[in-house]
């Protein structure tokens, strides 16, 4: 009898809870920026906490700064106790786009601190934690395979392009795209799911038109129909230079206008209006001297679309 009054009482309970947490918001997701530049400054490199929103079950979408990241959201009131707690408690898993030193070496360096979780990625980016970082060479292994001893307390999962894979621990799922990066199949764009709503994490990457690849084109071509429908938040790109960066020179990355000539593509397939208001978060600004200024301003000169360009601060949040 107890049991079943408590049964009805926890039941009524997360009714309560549940309901309180649709009536206070419409957003699907929430993100808190653990570090948003492409490179030099390393308490500030890719790494974007993900939730569905209402919930504190986190992935990392990159992870090239955790711990001063994690420190200034605890200091912003986003998280609460000490780094290492949140660390453990909070993030329940890395989705690595691509192995370049500047979207994971927070993961590395932080470890022995963290608690055990997967690693998520597709094979190429797997085998570089298998065969060059987690190595006792370079580090220890902290992983599950590879070099001997394994300490074991990550976990890797091998990701399949175009397929999904549940993300342990939270109510979302992952489907990955491979993205060309000074060379085919070298990143990963994800794309995660929590129930019917969406976003779209890309790594680095070149313009097809630059790269001499059909990736976004094949990108674009998957995740129109959920722009049609309403059901993409919001996309997270990397534009790593100014327009006056020449092609030769861009190593892989986008610029404002290559990222405008990727988003008139991919509104061929919409129609234009279905982009109109599309938060578009750009990632992965290499730092200079008014660099991040000249970006914006190129990137609001071309944005006919009238896409919501969204220039992310670390631990500050964002809601889609
Ligand atoms: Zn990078
Ligand atoms: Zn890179």
């Amino acid at each position: 009898m107890i049991l079943r009054i408590r049964y009805y009482f926890s039941l009524a309970l997360f009714m309560i809870i549940a309901g309180t947490t649709t009536a206070n918001s419409q957003a699907a997701f929430h993100v808190v920026p653990l570090g948003v530049k492409g490179g030099s400054d390393e308490s500030n490199l890719s790494a974007y906490a993900l939730a569905v929103k209402g919930t504190d079950s986190y992935v990392c979408l990159d992870a090239g700064t955790i711990n001063f990241g994690i420190q200034k959201a605890i200091a912003a009131g986003l998280f609460k106790g000490h780094p290492a707690e949140v660390l453990k408690a909070n993030i329940k898993g890395y989705l690595i786009s691509h192995p370049h030193l500047d979207h994971l070496s927070g993961l590395i360096i932080n470890s022995p601190d963290d608690g055990p979780k997967p690693i998520y990625g597709l094979p190429f980016c797997l085998n570089a934690f298998r065969e060059k970082y987690f190595t006792w060479q370079a580090w220890g292994n902290f992983a599950n395979e590879g070099e001997k001893p394994q300490i074991g307390k990550y976990h890797y999962v091998t990701l399949t392009a175009g397929q999904e894979t549940p993300l342990e621990q939270t109510d979302m799922v992952v489907r990955p795209f491979i993205l060309s990066h000074t060379g085919p199949e070298l990143s990963t764009a994800f794309l995660v799911r929590h129930n019917e709503d969406y976003i779209l994490y890309l790594g680095d990457t070149g313009a097809d038109a630059v790269e001499k690849s059909d990736a976004l084109q094949q990108l674009w071509q998957a995740i129109s129909p959920l722009i049609k429908t309403k059901k993409l938040k919001g996309i997270f790109m990397e534009v790593s230079f100014t327009n006056e960066q020449p092609d030769n020179l861009l190593f892989g990355h986008l610029t404002p206008k290559h990222l405008m000539n990727e988003m008139t593509a991919l509104s061929k397939l919409t129609g234009p209006d279905a982009l109109k208001g599309m938060p578009v978060v750009i990632t992965h600004i290499k730092p200079a001297p008014g660099r991040e200024a000249t970006v914006k301003k190129q990137l609001d000169e071309l944005n006919t679309l009238k896409l919501n360009i969204i220039l992310p601060q670390q631990a500050v949040p964002l809601d889609f």
